[in-house]
């Protein structure tokens, strides 16, 4: 079966439409989870209508607008299907790309869409997306074109404990190639926005680079964060009391007069912030003791098991 999750948030022009072109498309059995993010145009009554004239259709609202990323995983919570596809609610993508990408998931864990030809415009999308989109190449090593394409494919598997927050829903693929999963990219067709408005503008960039910085640091250091803080405040401090050791060599040698000295004052600071950025790590491990002992989650993915 598969399960389409989709986000809603102020589209109520779109959804008559996309659920029409969605039935005509899937010919597996099927269900249909609709997310309502908050809308306060008619979004909801529509849904709430359409449900009730079908059979398969699931339809979640939240008291506020909590963002795409929350709107997907409680997407991904509902859904029954052991294929999962995501798709926006603004007829930007095109159903039609689904079948394609299920296809694709007997090779893939997962498949991105690629707008390779995106009709968004230049300055406030595409001009940030392009430069996001080589950060994120860069800094997650995973080579796909398009991170941020809201038509995807996943085999339920991969998703089950996966965990977003803030709006880290546009390095799904990278979470999941980090954990060993395979990632495919097929070109998907796009479309102007027709009905209502983005959500989204320049803002994103700068946010989207700190969620980078995030998902960088938890790759890499989640499970052992002391080799990261470790490190640097280690570098610090020993940066610091050598500056330090030298001044002493200073005073006594040569009897010089550190207070005129401000080569001291960085020597001193170097060794204070090492040490804090030092005992940082340690806390860091504490914590991440905590989680792991008390939420049940592996720091491992099992592909398979023969017993
Ligand atoms: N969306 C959402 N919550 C939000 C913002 C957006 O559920 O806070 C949904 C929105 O309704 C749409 C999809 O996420 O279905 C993509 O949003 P949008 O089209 O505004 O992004 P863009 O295509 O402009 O990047
Ligand atoms: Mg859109």
């Amino acid at each position: 079966m598969i399960s389409i999750v989709v986000p809603v948030y102020n589209e109520e022009e779109n959804i008559i439409p996309l659920f029409e072109k969605l039935k005509k498309v899937i010919k597996k059995e099927y269900e249909i989870i609709f997310v309502d993010d908050g809308s306060f145009d008619k979004s909801y009554e529509i849904l709430k209508k359409i449900h009730s004239e079908n059979e398969n259709i699931k339809c979640i609202k939240f008291s506020r607008n909590f963002g795409k990323t929350a709107a997907l995983m409680a997407g991904f919570e509902t859904a029954k299907g052991d294929i999962i596809v995501t798709i926006d609610a603004d007829l930007q993508n095109d159903p039609q790309d689904i079948p394609k990408m299920v296809e694709m998931l007997n090779k893939y864990d997962a498949v991105s869409g690629w707008r390779y030809n995106r009709k968004d415009p230049f300055i406030s999308k595409k001009l940030p997306s392009a430069i996001s989109n080589k950060l994120s190449r860069w800094l997650t090593g995973l080579k796909i074109h398009d991170f941020n394409c809201g038509l995807k494919a996943y085999r339920k598997e991969c998703l089950d404990d996966i965990e977003l927050y803030g709006e880290m829903h546009r390095y799904i693929p990278a979470i999941l190639a980090w954990k060993g999963y395979k990632i495919g990219e097929v070109k998907v067709k796009h479309y102007p926005r027709k009905y209502g408005k983005s959500k989204y503008g320049v803002k994103r960039l700068a946010r989207g680079l700190f969620d980078l910085i995030n998902f960088k640091f938890w790759a890499g250091y989640s499970t052992r964060p002391l080799h990261l803080f470790g490190g640097v405040g280690l570098i610090m401090f020993i940066a610091g009391f050598l500056i330090d050791l030298y001044l002493v060599f200073l005073k006594i040698l040569y009897g010089e007069k550190l207070s005129e000295r401000p080569l001291l004052l960085l020597g001193t600071l170097l060794m204070i912030m090492g040490f804090q950025i030092f005992m940082t790590g340690f806390l860091a491990e504490i914590m991440i003791r905590n989680y792991y002992s008390s939420s049940n989650k592996k720091i491992y993915v099992i592909k398979e098991k023969l017993e």
